[in-house]
């Protein structure tokens, strides 16, 4: 999409700092952290967020959550048995009354701190 600010991340158009890169997804450090670790994991292809894309490609979501998982445990913060994590959040908002402000959908992934529930 010619003027999707992730899609120029995606062609290397815009810089952002990629943590992880698979053949299907892209995953950079959000550019205003709310946390210690928050990342941002997107499909390469452009889809406007994720129930689109869930409807789309089911496959494709599942890379987008896989991914997440992903950096998770490269951010230490993933749970595993005996390990350091403390436990992370994913985050899709979808549409403006939910706070999306780009429409390429993203999951956020947050940790590194305390995370309140129900979130603000
Ligand atoms: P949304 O509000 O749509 O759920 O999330 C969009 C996210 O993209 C926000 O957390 C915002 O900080 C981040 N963001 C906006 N512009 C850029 C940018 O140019 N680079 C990076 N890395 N993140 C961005
Ligand atoms: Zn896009």
């Amino acid at each position: 999409m010619a003027d999707c600010l992730f899609c120029k991340i995606v062609a290397g158009e815009v810089p952002a700092t990629v943590v992880r890169e698979t053949d299907t997804t892209v995953a950079f450090r959000d550019i205003n952290p709310q946390a210690p670790t928050h990342v941002l994991v997107i499909p390469k292809e452009h889809h406007q967020d994720a129930a689109s894309l869930a409807a789309a490609s089911p496959q494709l979501m599942a890379d987008v959550l896989r991914e997440a998982g992903e950096v998770a445990a490269l951010e230490k913060i993933a749970v595993r048995e005996g390990g350091p994590g403390t436990g992370y959040r994913v985050v899709f908002n979808t549409g403006t009354g939910a706070g999306q402000t780009v429409f390429h959908v993203h999951a956020h992934v947050l940790g590194g701190r305390g995370l309140e529930w129900p979130p603000g």
